[in-house]
């Protein structure tokens, strides 16, 4: 049995107030996913980079590549809050409608994927860990995240640390969601309304936290969605540094592009 989950509403320290309708899951659940590529550090590979590193680092030609392939195959990008009113209220998006998303802070980014993504009229969403702000070149400083939200883009929560979300309990709500907010609530002058679970874990029993804190949807990485809460854990397809355009194109619209399909399995094409 589905139920729909009451998101309340809440006043965050900033002073934004977040009015989250309920949710209808079972409705949510029967619309069509929506493609949503998640990229990390954009940069050539070194000799000490694994191979699974390679699923977090995309070669800037490869990842301009991506977007260049979303760009002449007439996808738009679209942002969380149309993908939420698409997911919970059926509001129409524009017809090859895709989000991208980029983790943990990174530098090359702002000095890489935002020329690019401005070069085709894209727009991202950038989900920060706040330690990382400025800590050192490596990593975003607050004129940058300031400059993408002012640009358009969304900023939004990925913790303080890159902690894991499933082992959060007591104070770590605090630490890792409430503080992080506030900070980029100061930063952006925006109240902060998405979340990203670091490494696309997450637990059921954590979720109604995400809702208490006025937070419209969070985005996981591949697993299966919560049946009772998909708003929660909405699926992204990592975009993978050895991935070629064409390999992407082809997972969008085997992992993506079919609602019957299961769930999580990703097509193994070169
Ligand atoms: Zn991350």
């Amino acid at each position: 049995m589905l139920k729909p989950i009451i998101a309340l509403a809440s006043v965050c320290f900033f002073g934004f107030v977040s009015l989250a309708q309920p949710v209808n899951s079972a409705a949510v659940l029967a619309r069509k996913q929506v493609p949503v590529l998640c990229y990390h550090q954009i940069r050539n590979w070194r000799a000490s980079d694994k191979q699974a590193d390679k699923d977090y680092i995309i070669p800037p030609a490869t990842f301009k590549a991506h977007i260049k392939m979303l760009a002449d195959s007439g996808y738009h990008t679209i942002l969380p809050d149309e993908l939420y009113d698409y997911l919970t209220k059926g509001t129409p998006l524009p017809a090859k409608p895709i989000m991208l998303t980029f983790d943990d802070t990174d530098g090359d980014q702002f000095e890489i994927a935002r020329p690019e993504l401005i070069k085709y009229g894209f727009k991202g969403v950038y989900f920060i860990t706040t330690i990382d702000i400025g800590k050192n070149k490596h990593y975003m400083d607050r004129k940058q995240i300031k400059q993408l939200s002012d640009e358009g883009n969304i900023i939004a929560c990925h913790t303080l640390d890159h902690s894991n979300f499933k082992k959060f309990k007591g104070r770590d709500w605090e630490t890792q969601i409430d503080k992080p907010t506030k900070k980029l609530e100061a930063i952006t002058g925006k109240p902060i309304k998405y979340f990203a679970f670091p490494f696309g874990e997450w637990n059921s029993k954590g979720l109604p936290e995400l809702h208490k804190r006025g937070f419209k949807a969070a985005f996981q990485l591949t697993d299966r969605r919560d049946p009772n809460d998909p708003i929660m854990t909405i699926r992204r397809l990592l975009g993978c540094g050895y991935w070629s355009a064409k390999t992407l194109d082809y997972n969008i619209k085997h992992d993506f592009g079919h609602p019957a399909q299961k769930e999580g399995i990703l097509a193994k094409v070169k």
